[in-house]
């Protein structure tokens, strides 16, 4: 039921560049699967999942953090302020903080709730209107913010646009990555996680190559 090659694709796609396996997280992205994959994958050992949406997330993950304390749940969708209190509750990893409210919500509600969790910074590398991210140009003054908000900011994300050579934006991402001193790159998907990692990804956000399409 789970696709147990994405794994050793991983480890072979950072051996082939020269890199560890073990530098390489695999997100299994679980949103709209059933619920008998998810159980599934946890059995077979995931432990660390991506959901976009929160109130679905709290749904299929409350009662399970029970039963795998080791389970990590990274927040990979946009996030609205009003659901702030809820995703600082559930999630461990926030992927998609992209704009300066958002950041001065976080910040708030993690020093309510006494958690501080690890951060991403979303970036539109492909500049799309409709998309989430911050602009490349804005991020600067945008990590700047969280950083003086005491946000814990480990690394970059991006979805490339669908229709481009998504090499490109990797690319982009690591060289910003760099430049800011931040050690984590969350890309790749199931079409493309592969040249994600020859580009430095230390996350990759598979879905449909681990659980079958989605429903
Ligand atoms: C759905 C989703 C994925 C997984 O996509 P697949 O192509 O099914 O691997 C990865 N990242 C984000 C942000 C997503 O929303």
């Amino acid at each position: 039921m789970i696709d147990h090659t994405i794994q050793t694709r991983i480890e072979n796609a950072a051996r082939a560049c020269g890199r560890d396996g073990a530098s390489v997280q695999l997100v299994a992205v679980s949103k709209t699967q059933p619920e008998e994959k998810i159980d599934a994958a946890l059995r077979a050992g995931l432990c660390v999942f991506g959901e976009n949406r929160v109130q679905e997330a709290q749904k299929r993950w409350t009662a399970r953090r029970a039963d795998y304390p080791d389970l990590s749940l990274h927040l990979i969708g946009p996030l609205q302020t009003n659901k702030v209190a809820d995703a600082v509750a559930l999630f461990d990893v926030i992927e998609t903080v992209d704009r300066p409210k958002l950041a001065h919500a976080l910040a708030a509600e993690m020093r309510a709730q006494n958690r501080a969790l690890p951060c991403f910074i979303q970036v539109n590398t492909g500049d799309e209107a409709q998309k989430a991210g911050c602009s490349v140009a804005d991020l600067p003054g945008l990590l700047q913010l969280c950083r003086d908000l005491g946000l814990n900011i480990t690394g970059l994300m991006c979805i490339p646009p669908v229709q481009d050579d998504p090499a490109p934006h990797f690319r982009l991402l690591r060289d910003l990555a760099e430049r800011h001193d931040l050690p984590c790159l969350s890309m790749g998907m199931s079409a493309d996680f592969e040249t994600a990692i020859a580009h430095g990804a230390t996350h990759v956000r598979v879905g449909s190559a681990l659980f079958g399409a989605r429903g």
